[in-house]
């Protein structure tokens, strides 16, 4: 709820759409754009309609960087300041959201995805505070397909990415492990980010750690999120097998619908109004505290 860029912005909530191209497949079936940019407008149009959003990338010429500048940068130095945020990529099957988070990212070739960029941005700014602050990284990713909860890492691999203050020079990053999104049109990963800081008392000669808890630890949490294609069940043909995956599906996306209207209504939320995070796997995952990841 608290997804800020250092306390700066108003909005709780971001839109920004980012137009793919057409892929090869489609421009050999003669497909042809249908979504004009209105130039220098956060505007598209489709036909008559005009859409207004927050961002709008893709329009020839904008570098892929660009979204996670403008839009993730902002996020991932807020989690140093220990804002909480979440990044959401939803779109149709095919639209571009694995491609956008970066979820797929296996080889340096296609790691300008937006996970990627976020831990290249995180590596860097921890190992420039290594002297004066503790630093505890930890990354999990995790899959849900039809309201089960799968692990995407090693279980044995993934448990804490951890950099230590003057004594261990750099962040041990766990091996590359070969990543199986086993269901990609139809499951919701989740890579997230926990970050805790602990100011290193430097005054004494010895360096020690403060223990002093409470204000001396920020810690914060990052969700970068490739959500389940967002096409309907009916849409998709789908019946037997198909449509139950397709229902349960829907619940996720549902209910994060519902849960983001319910924080973007400032009443309700001055009201400490009913915030359903308990309707999916995926909105209490997004919600979770610290321990609670696999409850
Ligand atoms: P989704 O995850 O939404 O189902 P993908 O990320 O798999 O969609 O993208 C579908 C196809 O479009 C892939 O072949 C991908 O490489 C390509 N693609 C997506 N976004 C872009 C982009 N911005 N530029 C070029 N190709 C893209
Ligand atoms: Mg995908």
């Amino acid at each position: 709820a608290r997804a800020a860029s250092a306390g700066q912005q108003k909005e709780c909530v971001k839109v920004a759409v980012n137009i793919r191209p057409l892929i090869t497949s489609e421009l050999l079936m003669g497909c042809a754009d249908c979504v004009t940019v209105v130039p220098g407008e956060p505007q598209v149009q489709i036909g008559s309609h005009s859409f207004t959003y927050d961002h709008v990338y893709g329009s020839s010429g904008t570098p892929h960087s660009l979204i996670f500048q403008e839009c993730v940068a902002p996020l991932t130095d807020a989690l140093f300041n220990g804002y909480n945020a979440t990044v959401l990529a939803y779109g149709q099957t095919g639209s571009g959201k694995t491609y956008t988070m970066g979820t797929n990212y296996a080889s340096e070739a296609n790691c300008g995805g937006i996970i990627p960029q976020v831990m290249e941005t995180i590596f860097k700014k921890t190992e420039a505070m290594k002297d004066t602050t503790e630093i505890l990284l930890r990354v999990s990713f995790i899959e849900i397909f039809k309201e089960e909860v799968f692990d995407l890492l090693d279980p044995h691999l993934h448990a804490s990415l951890r950099a230590e203050g003057p004594a261990g020079a750099k962040p041990a990053v766990a091996p590359r492990v070969p990543i199986q999104i086993r269901e990609t049109a139809r499951s919701h990963a989740i890579f997230t980010i926990c970050l805790e800081q602990k100011k290193i008392n430097t005054c004494s000669s010895k360096v020690a750690i403060s223990d002093e808890l409470g204000d001396d630890i920020i810690s914060a949490k990052l969700h970068l999120v490739d959500l389940a294609g967002s096409e309907r069940a009916k849409r998709t043909g789908a019946d037997g097998l198909r449509l139950k995956e397709g229902i349960h599906i829907n619940r996720g996306l549902l209910a994060l619908g519902n849960v983001i209207s319910a924080l973007g209504d400032e009443k309700k939320r001055k009201e400490g109004g009913h915030i359903p995070y308990r309707d999916s796997k995926l909105t209490r995952l997004l919600q979770a505290r610290e321990s609670s990841l696999f409850s």
